[in-house]
């Protein structure tokens, strides 16, 4: 099969790899309708994270089960399907608990990379969901969305307990940013303000349910938050970045009670101990547990009550990946769809 690896920063490169088989009973074999490009992606392409070469990509992944291991129970050959980004066996206490991205089985779909024309999914009954039927064409870029960006932002809004009567910041106004500005609309919050520099996403993070925008970051952005908010700060803050800056935007927009989401993937992030104590809030985040929310996010989609895969704003050929780092890299897209 044709799959994605990446040599080196700002190199990826489309390469024949070997079809992926049935390693254990619990496993399936998916061919993929849609993949994506990730914003944790640019981390490698741009040299923040080593590369081992060559290594395969992508973890978000949809499409049409193949082949199925002896002891898969409730998927099928022929089933469309939809995957976190990390495999969860979501039977064990952590699962059950909610946070199958911490499963005690754990497994992230990007030592598979899923970049590629077929994928082999670990515990198949514990990560993937079949949706009702075939989708429709136009529902699979949202379909495609749960896998991640959806779930990260859903994740993100619970987590900051954005619902009816709340106030949330969303810090970020990348695919996680924006579909968390959907999250907290759907969960009920009163006002959503979006921080983003960012004409265009500023008009999806609108779409999306955003009630006011504030172009301003770090302590700037944070004044005019509270300007916002009567001097207090919000109830609910969704961090979708995961830099210093970024962290402590979030928490200083929050008020003391307040709760932050954040699951930016954290890179060089040192919390003061100090004003984390007098600040009196909530922290909650990490890698998403997309898996909790993919049921209920697959039924919105199917239903057509919520169209995440706006957030798709380029769609190339598997072929082409190298120009769609290029493309989110420089902001030119706000996410990549790669059509195997
Ligand atoms: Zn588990």
């Amino acid at each position: 099969m044709r799959g994605v690896v990446m040599h080196a920063p700002g190199d990826v490169e489309v390469v024949d790899r070997p079809d992926p088989e049935i390693l254990a009973p619990t496993d399936a074999v998916v061919r993929l309708s849609a993949s994506c490009i990730c914003g944790s992606d640019l981390w490698p392409w741009r040299g923040t994270d080593e590369v081992a070469d060559p290594c395969p990509m992508g973890h978000e992944y949809v499409g049409i089960v193949e082949r199925i291991g002896d002891d898969v129970a409730t998927i099928k050959v022929g089933d469309f399907v939809v995957g976190s980004f990390f495999a969860s066996d979501n039977t064990c206490e952590i699962c059950r608990a909610g946070y199958q991205s911490r499963c005690v089985h754990a497994y992230l779909m990007g030592a598979e990379g899923t970049q590629a024309e077929l994928a082999r999914v670990p515990m198949a009954d514990g990560t993937l969901v079949a949706t009702p039927g075939l989708p429709d064409a136009d529902l699979v870029p949202s379909l495609l969305a749960a896998s991640d960006v959806l779930g990260t932002g859903w994740f993100a809004a619970v987590a900051a307990q954005a619902g009816p009567g709340k106030t949330v910041v969303v810090v970020g106004d990348g695919a996680v940013g924006l579909l968390g500005v959907l999250a907290a609309r759907q969960l009920g919050a009163e006002r959503i303000i979006a921080m983003s520099r960012h004409e265009d996403r500023q008009r999806l993070a609108v779409d999306f349910g955003a009630t006011d925008v504030v172009e301003e970051r770090g302590d700037v952005g944070v004044e005019q938050i509270k300007e916002l908010t009567g001097g207090l700060g919000a109830h609910s803050t969704i961090e979708a970045v995961g830099t210093q800056e970024s962290m402590m935007q979030a928490i200083r927009s929050t008020r003391p009670g307040g709760h932050v989401g954040y699951v930016g993937v954290s890179h060089g992030v040192e919390l003061p101990g100090r004003e984390l104590f007098f600040s009196s809030l909530h922290l909650h985040g990490g890698p998403a547990p997309v898996r909790r929310f993919l049921p209920q996010l697959v039924d919105l989609i199917w239903n057509r009550t919520i169209d995440p895969g706006r957030v798709f704003d380029l769609e190339l050929p598997l072929g082409q990946a190298a120009e769609g780092y290029a493309a989110m890299d420089d902001r030119l897209a706000i996410k990549v769809l790669l059509r195997p």
